[in-house]
């Protein structure tokens, strides 16, 4: 056995012990990262990099854009250093995480490569690390801008027969990340991995709430680490409008620690909330009507202000049992999902067939959690007080950076994302805010509350 270990304030590389951390939750936490690289000119390392972790010849993926901050010169010196390689550089203007991406990597790929190095963030992340998982070789992730949180987590958000989807994938052993190359990203990207970095608030609090309503298990070292780097981020917000780089790597650092606890977990709970469902179900609905979408990042800066707004009104709820079991015996399961095909066209049918799965209507377990919701309501909101900030003051921090807050920056009505909020509780089998809201049978009520503000 080894010894229980706080790792929760650890600097990020001893994180990535061998041995991993025995912890007070029981689960015994681990990273397949083994190397996190933040700097001024790290880019240099990816040769011995390579080297050190078994590659004699990497497979390089980037796009345009990407190849044109970083790949380019991450090929000069693989030259430079003796090193041969075989790359692949996407020619699309606009790259989609999808099977023609994948299958375009694949079609290209060299055999006699042994390692694979993507250089981009995001989309060449994702669409690297199912390549990654298929040739079963080892992986390390060049990051060229702060949008994401995705570095170090093993899977990948991809776009399959037309619908969203989060699949496994491969982990990267190695995480560079050369401020030289990161602090020239677009600004966009910066306001992304801020939203990205906001909406731990959220979850955090999300996973509390449902580790006291289901007992869904929860770690408060893990929790701990995701607060920590939140923190760090919150700090740096001034000076990353002004592109200083302590700011830029401390943004960066904290969205690679949300991906390490993502993992330490083994489960997305503190990373994502009801926040990163709005921004799911705009991308269906792009997906499927060809609605407007934004970077994922910007997507979920938005749906944190909508979610601090919607806890707004549950601190002032008043509970009532006859209430929430008149709604629930009254609730018909039919029309809502008629409800969610057409709001979100044929991706619906994944959300109905996993509520079959999960039974979350079933009335003998609403009655049970119902009860403990209403003999900890005031546990509730210790810990909404204790995780939220105001709203006011996220809109602010969004705003500094010049990054949307309204829904209508992304041309959505009011009514839009009131019915976006209503679907949010069968996007995953996730308790979330709107979950407790449906719990409460005042769902639609907190969901028109949404139209005023
Ligand atoms: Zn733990
Ligand atoms: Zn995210």
């Amino acid at each position: 056995m080894y010894q229980e270990t706080s790792f929760s304030q650890l600097p990020i590389n001893e994180l990535f012990r061998e041995e991993g951390f025995s912890c007070k939750c029981g689960k015994h936490h681990y990273s397949d990262v083994k190397e996190v690289s933040v700097g001024h000119g790290v880019l240099k390392q990816l040769p011995d990099m390579v080297r050190k972790y078994g590659g004699r010849k990497p497979f390089l993926i980037a796009d345009r854009n990407t190849y044109h901050a970083a790949g380019d010169k991450a090929e000069s010196l693989l030259i430079e250093n003796g090193m041969d390689f075989a790359s692949y550089i996407y020619p699309q203007e606009h790259l989609e995480p999808d099977e023609f991406a994948v299958g375009q990597a694949t079609m290209n790929f060299d055999k006699s490569c042994d390692f694979i190095v993507a250089v981009g963030s995001g989309t060449i992340n994702d669409i690297s690390k199912i390549i990654a998982m298929v040739t079963g070789l080892p992986y390390i992730i060049v990051g060229t801008a702060p949008s994401m949180d995705g570095f170090a987590s093993n899977t990948s958000s991809m776009i399959s027969d037309g619908v969203k989807v989060t699949l496994q994938s491969a982990c990267p052993v190695a995480i560079l990340a050369d401020l030289d190359i990161v602090c020239h990203a677009p600004k966009k990207m910066l306001q992304a991995g801020l939203g990205d970095m906001l909406a731990k608030y959220i979850s955090i609090c999300e996973w509390r709430i449902s580790n006291l309503i289901n007992g869904e298990y929860y770690c408060e070292e893990v929790a701990s680490l995701v607060r920590r780097s939140l923190r760090r981020c919150i700090q740096s917000v001034e000076g990353l409008e002004n592109r200083d780089s302590k700011a830029i790597e401390n943004v960066i650092e904290g969205l690679i620690l949300s991906g390490i606890a993502m993992g330490f977990a083994g489960i997305s709970r503190p990373a994502s909330g009801v926040e990163h469902y709005f921004s799911h179900i705009w991308d269906m609905r792009s997906l499927e009507f060809q609605t407007n979408s934004d970077l994922h990042g910007i997507q979920v800066g938005i749906g944190t202000v909508l979610a601090l707004k919607i806890y707004s009104q549950v601190v002032r709820l008043k509970p009532n049992k006859a209430k929430a079991i008149k709604y629930v015996d009254q609730f018909d399961k039919e029309k809502h999902n008629d409800f969610l095909r057409e709001f979100l066209g044929s991706s619906a049918e994944n959300l109905i067939l996993l509520e079959k799965k999960e039974g979350k209507y079933d009335k003998a377990k609403h009655r049970m959690r119902l009860d403990i919701i209403l003999a900890n309501w005031q546990e509730i909101l210790n810990i909404i007080n204790e995780e939220l900030p105001t709203v006011d003051n996220i809109i602010d921090l969004l705003a500094s950076l010049d990054a949307p807050v309204e829904p209508s920056a992304l041309g959505f009505s009011k009514e839009d994302v009131r019915k976006a909020f209503i679907a949010t509780k069968d996007i995953r089998d996730k308790y979330s805010v709107s979950r407790l809201l449906w719990d409460l049978g005042v769902l639609e009520e907190v969901a028109d509350g949404l139209l005023q503000f």
